[in-house]
């Protein structure tokens, strides 16, 4: 149809899948493309404490610039997956953890930045190595790095990922498990990821308002994780009355629409 009327194709399932592996291809170049020639750029987004609304720390969230697409950059649902597919995300992982370092050091006064690791970098079990050597070689206090470990679905193997997690703790980072309650193993990861950070996935957050089930678990998922000593932070915050819920339910960081979007030069940074 979208060729036209009167005309005909012939269809072949093999065909289809020859054309997957090439836009699949011709994304891998495009990530290996941007990685040589700056083109990614990071927007920052603010994660405010529950009890005065005040700036806790900042989240960088990458993009690829892109001239045609609406304002100007990609987002990361797009490239992402395929940056995963090519095993291409332990190089972008380790160009965002550099330049958000060196932010860290250009601006002492500049607030703690989480970074997102994927499931996948357990397979860069060099990654807690790279992270301490920057932070010394740029004389960053390792506490005001947070690393998020998101898509932790990737995890193929336990023993690997608590070895990861023990060796980022012993570099003195926070380690926060993201997109908390998504997942099959999420309880599983919980009790043998040592983290020290909760961050209830944007799922659970969404429609609280409406959602009783939603508010069973997110109290449920609060009331844990504090009694494991752990720091909560809901995502996907976008309005106030889902704040006073979660002000309510003991949460004690929030993230959101309703404080913040994304942006490249957040307020937070100088
Ligand atoms: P995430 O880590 O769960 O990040 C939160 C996403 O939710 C961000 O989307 C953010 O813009 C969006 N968000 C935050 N608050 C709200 C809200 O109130 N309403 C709505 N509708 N959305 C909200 P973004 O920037 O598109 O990132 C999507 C995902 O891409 C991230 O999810 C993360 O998994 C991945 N990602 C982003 N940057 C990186 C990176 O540097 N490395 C890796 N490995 N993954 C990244
Ligand atoms: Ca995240
Ligand atoms: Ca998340
Ligand atoms: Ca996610």
């Amino acid at each position: 149809k979208a060729a036209g009327k009167g005309t005909w194709r012939l269809y072949h399932p093999d065909a289809d899948h020859s054309r997957n592996e090439l836009t699949r291809l011709s994304w891998k170049e495009r990530i290996i493309d941007a990685l040589e020639h700056d083109g990614f750029e990071l927007h920052f987004q603010g994660i405010y404490h529950c009890h005065d609304k005040s700036l806790a720390h900042l989240e960088a969230l990458v993009r690829m610039k892109d001239e045609g697409s609406p304002g100007g950059v990609i987002m990361p649902n797009n490239f992402i997956p395929h940056a995963e597919k090519t095993g291409k995300i332990l190089d972008l992982d380790r160009w965002v953890i550099q330049r958000v370092i060196r932010q860290l050091a250009d601006f002492p006064d500049c607030p703690s930045i989480a970074v997102n690791v994927s499931g996948r970098s357990f397979d860069d079990p060099d990654l807690p190595k790279y992270i301490h050597a920057l932070l010394v070689q740029y004389g960053v206090s390792p506490k005001r790095l947070l690393v998020e470990l998101t898509e932790t679905s990737a995890v193929s193997d336990m023993t690997d990922a608590q070895r990861f997690i023990d060796a980022l703790r012993a570099t003195g980072c926070v380690v926060c498990l993201d997109d908390f309650g998504v997942g099959f193993a999420s309880f599983a990861y919980l009790k043998q990821l040592k983290a020290d950070v909760l961050k209830i996935d944007g799922l659970f957050i969404r429609d609280l308002q409406n959602d009783a089930d939603s508010q069973v678990f997110v109290r449920g998922m609060v009331s844990i994780a504090h009694d494991l000593g752990k720091t909560t932070i809901a995502e996907f915050v976008e309005n106030e009355v889902i704040f006073n819920m979660l002000v309510e339910f003991g949460v004690d960081q929030v993230q959101g629409y309703w404080l913040d979007k994304p942006q490249r030069d957040h307020p937070g940074l100088r």
